[in-house]
């Protein structure tokens, strides 16, 4: 099938061209006709099958043919509640490129950072708002935040939600909600809380569900450095001596922390470029010419830069941060291993994110080997765990995540490596 085939109106047709989509994934193939008649819908799909789009393209149509208020500030008409700021801007990301031939406008709401802004976008109004339930919480106690005027409602990663300890905050929102509406309901597992949500909230749903992306894991040879945050570029410097690290894609998490490590590394005689959201397209596509001819040996992206890009032969992904979303780790590794061949990945963690590994090694169910005696090994013991997270990192409101599960110990994680004196490989 192809995306033409969807029904969508030109506008969007459009914008799915300029994002290079010709054949829409199995979640949008089924969901896309059901969300654009208005119905309810049951999403069993996880990140990286395409379901951002499953539910932006259809949301933006319909609200784009449905007939729109005058009012001022302009009323809330969807609303995507997601567990994490990182899902929140990327949807929000997701909304904007999609969108960017229609007149409708998105504005995104998540803690940890200032409210001011947020504020200010909630008075003068959106379309579409997506949000993290906390903080949206909070502005809407501060009477910012109608949402009776809400058409379509989207719940996504339900059971991550849950798992966050998020369900009394999803409740609370969920009541300020009007009952007549459209909902979509997106998990990739449907645990007995998710269900029971599931069935209070929808009305006579389809439901659709895909597999799982392929995940690679198992081909890819992965490797924990514990190490402190000042020295993760002298680290990467280091483990660069390695000339088998022919063609490395090395993720960070911020634009800007991607400059940095592409200047230091070609401040070390390292050829590096970095591609982010601020770079133009131009320089963009040229970064990755580069790369893909063998010109640069270091890539450095932002999970959002990196997506949809198709980069073969990846010889090694370098996690620089470890991701706080940790589907996102699945991704980012996958980037090596392509087509059966097999791959690596290191992944540098500070003592701060410790925690965020422990969920990788969850949702993967593997033990992720620690590199010992590498000479920027982290002098803070591999068991110690923070107790909290730092503010930066934490997500909705103060009370961070709930569930109790991050108390301390748990260990540096299952088999060690051996060490490697001067880390190299
Ligand atoms: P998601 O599961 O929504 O996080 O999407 C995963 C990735 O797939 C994103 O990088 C999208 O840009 C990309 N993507 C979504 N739909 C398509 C499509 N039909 N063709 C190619 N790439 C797509």
């Amino acid at each position: 099938m192809q995306f033409t085939e969807l029904g969508l109106i030109p506008p969007l047709a459009r914008a799915v061209a300029a994002e290079g989509y010709t054949t829409p994934t199995p979640i949008q193939e089924k969901a896309i006709p059901f969300v654009l008649s208005g119905r309810d819908l049951l999403g069993l799909a996880q990140t990286g099958t395409g379901k951002t789009a499953a539910f932006a393209l259809p949301i933006l149509q319909r609200l784009s043919e449905l007939e729109k208020s005058n009012k001022r500030p302009k009323p809330i008409r969807c609303l995507v509640l997601t567990p994490t700021r990182e899902l929140a801007s990327q949807i929000a990301e997701s909304f904007t490129t999609y969108g960017k031939h229609l007149p409708l406008n998105n504005a995104v709401i998540f803690g940890g950072v200032g409210v001011e802004a947020q504020r200010q976008a909630l008075r003068a109004g959106m379309d579409i708002l997506i949000a993290t339930p906390g903080r949206l919480l909070d502005l809407a106690g501060q009477g910012l935040v109608d949402l009776k005027p809400l058409e379509v409602f989207v719940l996504d990663e339900a059971d991550r939600m849950l798992d966050m300890g998020f369900i009394h905050d999803v409740r609370k929102v969920i009541a300020l909600l009007p009952r007549a509406r459209q909902t979509l309901f997106f998990s990739a597992t449907m645990p007995r809380e998710a269900q029971e949500l599931a069935d209070q909230l929808l009305h006579d749903p389809e439901t659709v569900a895909v597999a799982p992306p392929a995940t690679t894991v198992e081909l890819i040879d992965q490797e924990v450095f514990f190490v402190e945050k000042n020295d993760k570029r002298a680290l990467l410097v280091d483990v660069l001596h390695d000339a088998k690290m022919s063609r490395v894609l090395v993720f960070s998490r911020t634009k800007h922390g991607a400059n940095r490590i592409s200047e230091h590394l070609e401040k070390e005689r390292i050829s590096a470029e970095a591609i982010h959201g601020n770079k133009s397209q131009n320089a963009r596509e040229r970064a990755l010419a580069n790369f893909k001819a063998g010109k640069t040996r270091v890539l450095v992206a932002t999970d959002i830069a990196a997506r949809g890009i198709d980069i073969d032969d990846v010889t090694h992904v370098v996690n620089f941060d470890v991701p706080e979303v940790p589907e996102t780790y699945v991704h980012r590794i996958g980037r090596t291993a392509r087509a059966g061949a097999s791959g690596m990945a290191l992944t540098f963690c500070e003592v701060e994110e410790r925690h965020d590994l422990r969920q990788i090694e969850k949702l993967t169910r593997q033990h992720l080997p620690v590199v010992e005696g590498h000479p920027y090994e982290s002098t803070i013991p591999m068991d110690v765990m923070p107790m909290t997270k730092t503010p930066k990192q934490q997500n909705g409101r103060g009370g961070g995540r709930g569930g109790g599960g991050r108390s301390g110990g748990g260990g540096g994680g299952g088999g060690r490596r051996g060490g490697r004196p001067g880390g190299r490989r």
